[in-house]
């Protein structure tokens, strides 16, 4: 079986242009999930660079302000997704087809918004998947580019289903405690089990736990190996 490759980076941190510049010299792709404003406080990208951004890679949504949809009134969720991405539609003169819900916290209205706003895939932070799923706006992820602890590990597994496949990949994250083995290793199940192995971020991470060399690496690796990388919605369309 062959490995699909995707990446996805949240909340449109200028250092984002950092994460672009490694997928760029690896031939990988990915997708930036981008705010307008980030009201936790962390600046946001300017226009400019976002649209340099998406001539080579895809933007998706994550809300005007970077707030959780699920404690909003509808209405205000509503706004909070249909300018966002009006925002980027008009920005960078493309179709924005992904979704990433803030925080990762989302429930059966809050995705028929996302729908209803034309969106065709939304993303979850939901770990351990090898595989796209039969759920477009219920996307889950493989692994966050970030040393957890294992006890949030335990936490992240009950939070998805029981398959066998997260079971494995779950018992190998508890197993490597070198977070650059840890996704090699999740990578080599990931194309055994489901065949697509999705990477996330954010890149205010990288830069404060210093992992700019570690996704280098990482990268490198997986170039090696000739999979196929692919932004979200090509490697989620093609399930
Ligand atoms: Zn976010």
């Amino acid at each position: 079986m062959s490995l699909v490759v995707t990446t996805s980076w949240d909340d449109g941190y200028p250092a984002d242009l950092r994460v672009a510049e490694l997928l760029s010299k690896h031939g990988a792709r990915g997708t930036f999930y981008v705010p307008n404003r980030n009201a936790e406080g962390r600046p946001v990208m300017g226009e400019s660079d976002l649209k340099r951004l998406a001539t080579a890679f895809e933007i998706g949504g994550h809300s005007l302000d970077h707030v959780v949809l699920t404690t909003l009134p509808l209405d205000e969720a509503r706004r909070q997704i249909e300018g966002n991405k009006a925002w980027i539609e008009g920005l960078t003169g493309r179709a924005s087809p992904c979704f990433c819900y803030v925080r990762g916290r989302y429930n059966a209205a809050i995705a028929g918004l996302v729908r209803e706003a034309g969106y065709t895939h939304a993303r979850t932070v939901a770990t351990f998947s090898p595989l796209v799923g039969d759920k477009p706006l219920e996307v889950p992820t493989t692994l966050q580019l970030y040393p957890h602890a294992k006890l949030s590990y335990a936490k992240m597994f009950r939070r998805g289903d029981l398959s066998f496949a997260r079971m494995r990949l779950f018992g190998a994250a508890l197993a490597e405690g070198d977070l650059e083995r840890r996704i090699e290793r999740l990578a080599d199940l990931s194309e055994g089990l489901g065949g697509c192995f999705h990477l996330w971020g954010h890149s205010w991470e990288l830069e404060e736990l210093n992992l700019w060399a570690l996704l280098d690496r990482v990268l490198a690796r997986l170039a090696a190996r000739h999979v196929k990388f692919a932004t979200n919605h090509e490697a989620f369309r093609a399930h």
